[in-house]
């Protein structure tokens, strides 16, 4: 077996974020073994996925069984507080390097961090937050990292038009950098300071997100 431990990956529960998660992974390349309590849902994902079972991941025998100990890398996309919690404390006890885990609320994160899971994801709540500088704004893609800083997709303002970066003076007035930039049927290209910027271009901007969210309501 050629492929490296890396790209090996453990998806437990196949609802809709795992099954989709689990798919993706596979269509990059990874070897998956996806566990679902549900037969249903194994079946239905057996013939895109590397390897599936039927299991009860909430057992120890089970799992050890089907050599998740070996993994170095887990995803638990289980909704359930109980079965979510027991299974990713067992993966803590395997000392599987890296554990990603779903949770459904902000108690059930803390708790997941809390016994040890490296990555803890909140689909519902991110994406709701995410969408909701969307839906008020003209921003058309918006990605918040930790420290306060974000890398957007928008519209070019009227008043960085047909002037070149350099002499509209964005990131000296807005804190913000235009990085990449697309116009109507090209591809998106970076930006250079003698890149000159029209109406409605849409741009790749990043900055601290109080400053790109500023910028990008200017019309
Ligand atoms: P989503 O909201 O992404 O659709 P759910 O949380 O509803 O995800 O689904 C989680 C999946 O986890 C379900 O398919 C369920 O069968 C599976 N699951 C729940 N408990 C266990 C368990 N103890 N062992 C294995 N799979 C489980």
């Amino acid at each position: 077996n050629t492929t490296p431990k890396s790209s090996r990956v453990v998806v437990i529960g196949l609802g809709r974020f795992g099954g989709a998660l689990a798919l993706e992974l596979a269509e990059r390349g990874s070897e998956v073994l996806a566990l679902d309590a549900d037969s249903r849902l194994v079946q239905q994902y057996a013939d895109d996925l590397t390897y599936t079972a039927i299991a009860d991941t909430t057992d120890v025998e089970t799992l050890r069984q089907l050599g998740v100990p070996d993994f170095h890398r887990a995803v638990v996309a289980i909704g359930d507080l109980e079965a979510s919690i027991l299974t990713t404390s067992l993966l803590v006890d395997f000392e599987v390097p890296h554990i990603w885990a779903k949770a459904v609320s902000a108690e059930h994160a803390r708790i997941l961090r809390r016994i040890g899971a490296h990555h803890v994801v909140q689909p519902e709540h991110d994406m709701g937050e995410r969408v909701a500088h969307l839906v008020t704004g003209r921003m058309l893609d918006y990605i918040e990292f930790e420290d306060d800083y974000a890398i957007v997709k928008t519209l070019a303002p009227a008043e960085a038009a047909n002037l070149p970066l350099s002499e509209s003076n964005l990131r000296v007035k807005y804190g913000i950098t235009v990085v990449g930039i697309k116009r109507p049927g090209e591809g998106f290209t970076y930006a250079t300071p003698e890149t000159v910027l029209h109406r409605n271009d849409i741009l790749i901007v990043s900055g601290r997100s109080g400053d790109v969210e500023k910028f990008a309501d200017l019309t």
